[in-house]
């Protein structure tokens, strides 16, 4: 298969590059997964979805990816700061439970969530707690290198340092003067030569129980050092793209770089991308303005914002309408419009195959695919391949209608391209899955009723005043006639 050539805009050049894997067609990709003290949340779907897009597409045009995705269970701090409690150990005493009991709990659920929304497992995903020992090596190396230095058992990136020999701040574009001049004076409570050094390792507090032991003493990684060590292992000392959130452009991925780039001479990644925000009702999510909407919520409906549930397909929908570039804008609104699109997409895609074959076309077909390519080779431009399917379900339509037609070679083209597009590269599914769980509600509400009817025979009414109570209950509405019975949802 002859590989098509691919735009990406590059955070770090700031434009948009052809795509060049170092190892043609392997691709290496890293994307920053989940700190898992909580559970899974809207900020969460937004780059899961954008690198399952990217990871999906560049699988479809023939590369061979190796996916990494990492757990952070280790080192994150309170803030994204060098002090305060670990996020995990926090929530861990607040449950009364052991760290990894809370790392596995919210790890599942992740997972699950994960899953639903069609986001496909990572190649590997990598735990920070289970490669201590590489990030220590890593320390071991900067300090080595002179680009790190050690107090009282903590040991801090020398950010000046570096500075003077490489560029500190070159994906973010902040300058170290800038950060110099705003930088407040520190408390003395810090062991840092300068506030804006990022720890490490830090030495553990006596109460602190997610330790390790290190040359410099009992503690545990620095938060950043995780996604420097873990790629490195795993996609070799230079790797092809890194991926994350806009959010952790400053300080995370900066640090990463400025470590990579002390450890061993070199950066290591060749094209950072980044997802843009997401915001609710145009304001920014956050636990302070009652915000903060969980995926679970979001999926049962359950949060004082929320209109109506929403399925995980129109939030994957809604998600890929917009550019992941582009800030993103949940409102009850905009979610209601998307189901209603994705479910016009899916009644089209699903009736394809009920379309008569006809002795010539009047319809272009190929151009399906050339424009969805187009527009994936772009920048991973889903919103366009979503407006192209569009155009097609009024084609559809029309040629259920007879007003159009295609030869059975064409409508065969027809089929795989949204089989290609929709289903596999977007990871939308068809309308299929929905309608068999109708059936299978419907084929389970009357055989109760049967049941209902049999017990009703046999003088049983405690038996059936019993299931139509219950069937109640769930919000099925039994009716009896005469010679049966009739049943509608609430
Ligand atoms: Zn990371």
């Amino acid at each position: 298969m002859e590989l098509p050539k691919i735009q990406l805009y590059n955070t770090l050049s700031r434009k948009k590059e052809e795509f060049k894997p170092i190892n043609t067609p392997h691709v290496g990709l890293y994307v920053c997964g989940p700190t898992v003290y909580g559970d899974p949340h809207l900020g969460h779907a937004r780059p899961a979805i954008t690198f399952d897009l990217l990871f999906r597409f560049l699988t479809e045009v023939g590369y061979k990816v190796r996916y990494v995705r990492n757990i952070t269970d280790v080192g994150h701090l309170e803030n994204d700061a060098d002090q305060g409690e670990d996020k995990i150990a926090k929530k861990a005493r607040l449950e009364e439970l052991e760290p990894m009991e809370v790392v596995q709990y919210y790890t599942n659920r992740y997972h699950r969530f994960m899953d639903s929304l069609n986001v496909l497992p990572p190649s590997i995903e990598p735990h920070a707690s289970g490669h201590i020992i590489e990030q220590i090596e890593m320390v071991k190396t900067i300090l080595e290198n002179g680009f790190g230095y050690e107090r009282n058992g903590s040991v801090y990136f020398d950010v000046e340092k570096y500075n003077k020999k490489h560029l500190y701040g070159k994906l973010s574009g902040r300058v170290l003067e800038d950060l110099m001049a705003n930088t407040r004076d520190l408390d003395g409570q810090s062991d840092k030569k300068n506030s804006f050094d990022f720890a490490l390792w830090k030495k553990a507090l006596p109460e602190h129980i997610m330790r390790w032991p290190s040359p410099w003493s009992d503690g545990f990684p620095g938060w950043h050092m995780e996604c420097s060590a873990m790629s490195i292992k795993y996609l070799g000392e230079q790797f092809d793209i890194h991926g994350g959130g806009m959010d952790l452009m400053f300080p995370h991925h900066e640090c990463e770089i400025a470590q990579s780039t002390a450890a061993m001479g070199h950066e290591s990644v060749h094209y950072w991308m980044h997802n843009n925000m997401l915001t609710i009702n145009g304001q920014k999510m956050g636990k302070s303005l009652g915000n903060f909407i969980t995926l679970e919520e979001l999926f049962t409906g359950n949060h004082p914002m929320l209109e109506k549930a929403y399925s995980p397909m129109t939030i994957r929908f809604f998600t890929l309408q917009a550019h992941y570039r582009s800030t993103l804008d949940f409102s009850n609104e905009a979610l209601q419009a998307a189901e209603k699109g994705l479910q016009r997409m899916q009644k089209a895609y699903d009736s394809i195959r009920k379309i008569k074959p006809s002795e010539s076309s009047s319809l272009k077909v190929d151009e399906l695919h050339s424009q969805c390519l187009e527009a994936m080779r772009d920048d991973i431009n889903s919103p366009i391949v979503i407006s192209i399917l569009f155009d097609w379900v009024r084609n559809i339509n029309l040629l259920i209608d007879g007003k159009e037609h295609l030869t059975a070679a064409d409508l065969q083209k027809l089929q795989h391209s949204y089989d290609l597009w929709m289903v596999r590269v977007l990871g939308l599914t068809g309308q299929m899955e929905e309608g068999t769980s109708t059936e299978r509600l419907t084929g389970l509400v009357e055989m109760l009723l049967n049941l209902r009817m049999e017990a009703k025979k046999n003088k049983d009414f405690a038996q059936s005043d019993k299931i139509r109570d219950e069937l109640t209950k769930l919000g099925i509405v039994v009716k009896d006639r005469k010679d049966g019975f009739d049943w509608e949802l609430e």
